[in-house]
């Protein structure tokens, strides 16, 4: 229908079959954004320091080289060195300098580039010299050439005496990196974060390799940059950090970050200082967002709030049309997937939580609980408060909203009301994901057990007009219950299942009845009751299911 979503290979597919050809736009916006680098003539840029990304196997020594590379490189500052983690910074060498992003691994360089940003100009590909190329290492090795981007191999830990740098020389031959001085042009480095040794080496040759690629940026003009990472701080608000690609980014000015805008009150370096300015590759934060963009996002300035909010709330817009679509499985192959798995119980979850560690640390473990039957569906995963928006996209999508270290406001607290949608915030991962474990086993159907509880046998049999059949009855075994569910046998053949109508004992109705003593008992739509027929009283108890 007219105001249906379809998703990208179903559009393509429609088309062709009209014969039009379909252009996809990567974010609404970005024509009007028009980007002045294309305008600028090449001798107007200037050449711009390299970003660089470092990757490798888990425990050959990434964090640690990063550690070692700032200790020592800061930029010298009366302010001392850089105390918070922003997601990037800059180091000085040689008078020159170097921007690291400090998101060791690759999984988190190719999520960015999967939002469209490629910030990275050189990946470091550490391994260690005792335990060489690992699965890891191949991996990084592989998202690095799929971002064509220069690598620079160091060989780490080679302090330790069973370090075998020859032996990973011949092992990257085998993955096709072919090092310099082995056939082929791959730069290395030999080094120890332990005791710094070749760490000087490695950042010469990051700036030998940034000079062959001539990396050149606009100086002047409206700045564009790339969302590093971006949080909700307790004091500050929303606030990014901000890798400037082109331009020069300043206090005051107008900023869209994917689909959040605001007028930037505050840069501040990555030791937390006010700074004015900040020009391509430089790192800053940015405070006076309206919200949280995500990593990967572009940032652009525009001239006036008009335009920042019009382009901004259409993203929003489109984003939230989107979650809607997955959530409900509007797309085909999702559709199928959904037939076969109709036997399948899924709780569908909002995460909202202050940190980007935080939401993926409880996604993760979120996704980890599920059984055979049962499944976590996580719709929407965001940083930042909880909104009108997550509240609305949660009544569409049927999910529960979880907020760790943050709370809904007005607006998204009346939207839940309205929908009924179930809010829970938690200041602790592990009751968080206690909490929908429970709601998991809430929705494993119930294992039924039956518990007999008694039997009486039919001595008479009365014929009360108006009442019916009743059975005078003597309690052979346990109690007979008034509202129990029972079976009838005849010679031990089930004749009837239903419920006790009346029970009485002499003139009384009764609650129960005890073993060795008479009663009548009406059974609900049953007449045909003989003598000598047993009737069994049972007990159904519904058991929860535990998730392990
Ligand atoms: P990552 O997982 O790649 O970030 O690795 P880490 O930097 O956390 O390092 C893993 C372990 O290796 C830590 O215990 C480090 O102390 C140790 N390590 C890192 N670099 C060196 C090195 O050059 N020499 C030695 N001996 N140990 C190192």
């Amino acid at each position: 229908t007219i105001n249906q979503r379809l998703d990208k290979d179903s559009l393509i597919m429609i088309c062709d079959e009209f014969n039009f050809e379909v252009e996809f736009a990567e974010q609404y916006g970005k024509d009007i954004l028009s980007s002045e680098e294309k305008e600028t003539k090449k001798e107007k840029l200037k050449t711009r320091s390299p970003v660089v990304a470092v990757m490798g196997h888990v425990d050959h020594g990434k964090t640690s080289i990063l550690d070692c590379i700032r200790k020592s490189n800061v930029i010298a500052d009366e302010s001392g060195g850089i105390t918070q983690h922003i997601g990037a910074y800059q180091v000085e060498f040689h008078n020159k300098k170097i921007t690291f992003i400090d998101t060791p691994g690759h999984e988190a360089f190719t999520a960015m580039r999967a939002r469209g940003a490629d910030i990275t100009d050189i990946a470091v590909i550490v391994i260690a010299a005792d335990d060489g190329v690992m699965p890891q290492t191949i991996e990084a090795i592989d998202h690095a050439k799929a971002a064509d981007i220069p690598l620079i191999i160091a060989i780490n830990k080679i302090d330790l005496p069973d370090a075998d740098p020859e032996k990973v020389k011949v092992q990257l031959v085998k993955q096709n990196v072919r090092l310099q001085g082995w056939g082929g042009s791959v730069e290395y480095v030999e080094c120890s974060a332990k005791t710094g040794e070749g760490i000087d080496n490695l950042l010469e040759t990051i700036l030998l390799v940034a000079e062959v690629e001539e990396l050149s940026a606009r100086y002047s003009g409206n700045a564009e940059g790339v969302v590093v990472e971006a949080k909700l701080d307790k004091g500050k608000g929303p606030v990014a950090t901000i890798l400037v690609q082109n331009g020069v980014l300043k206090t005051g000015d107008i900023v869209i970050c994917g689909a959040q805008f605001g007028k930037i009150r505050l840069l501040l370096d990555e030791r937390g200082q006010p700074v004015p300015i900040c020009h391509p590759s430089g790192v800053v934060q940015i405070l006076g967002l309206n919200g949280i963009p995500q990593a990967g996002d572009t940032l652009n300035v525009v001239l006036d709030e008009k335009i920042a909010r019009d382009i901004t709330s259409k993203r929003q817009y489109i984003i939230r049309q989107r979650q809607i679509a997955s959530g409900k499985g509007a797309t085909l192959d999702n559709l199928f997937d959904r037939i076969q798995q109709s036997e399948l119980n899924v709780l569908n979850v909002i995460v909202k939580a202050d940190t980007d560690g935080s939401v993926e640390a409880i996604c993760d473990a979120l996704q980890k609980i599920q059984s055979k039957e049962i499944k976590v569906n996580i719709v929407h995963k965001a940083v930042g408060g909880i909104v009108e928006a997550d509240a609305d996209l949660a009544a569409a999508s049927n999910a529960i909203v979880i907020g760790f270290h943050v709370r809904p406001n007005a607006e998204a607290r009346k939207s839940a009301e309205l929908n009924k949608v179930e809010i829970r915030l938690y200041d602790v991962i592990f009751e968080a994901i206690d909490d929908v474990k429970k709601s998991l086993e809430g929705l494993l159907a119930p294992v039924i057990h039956e518990e007999a509880i008694g039997t009486a046998k039919v001595k008479q049999i009365f014929k009360i007009s108006k009442v019916g059949v009743v059975a005078g009855c003597y309690v052979t075994e346990g109690k007979i219950i008034n509202d129990a569910p029972i079976r009838l046998f005849r010679e031990e053949i089930k004749i009837y299942e239903g419920r006790i109508a009346s029970l009485k004992r002499f003139q009384n109705e009764v609650k129960e009845v005890h073993e060795g003593q008479e009663c009548g008992i009406v059974i609900e739509n049953f007449n045909d009751i003989k003598v000598g027929d047993i009737i069994e009283a049972y007990i159904k108890i519904e058991e929860r299911k535990k998730i392990e």
